[in-house]
């Protein structure tokens, strides 16, 4: 057999046609593709959280160095 890699939609796990690069690609639909966007959006994958403030716990203030 060829070594042909099956593509799975991302979304819904379906394989997707093989050989054929759909518009949707990797997604078997533009339905697949916008509930990916839509995690994207709603954070799921937790690329952009905010961070925690950092600078405020250092409790440096080199402007008052009465310390
Ligand atoms: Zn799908």
């Amino acid at each position: 057999m060829a070594d042909v890699i099956r593509i799975h939609c991302r979304t819904c796990g379906q394989p997707l046609p093989e050989g054929i690069r759909t518009p949707t690609f990797p997604f078997c639909s533009p339905r697949c593709k916008m509930v990916d966007l839509g995690r994207w959006f709603s954070g799921d994958y937790s690329i952009s959280e905010p961070l925690p403030r950092e600078e405020d716990d250092l409790e440096f203030d080199p402007e008052s160095g009465s310390h």
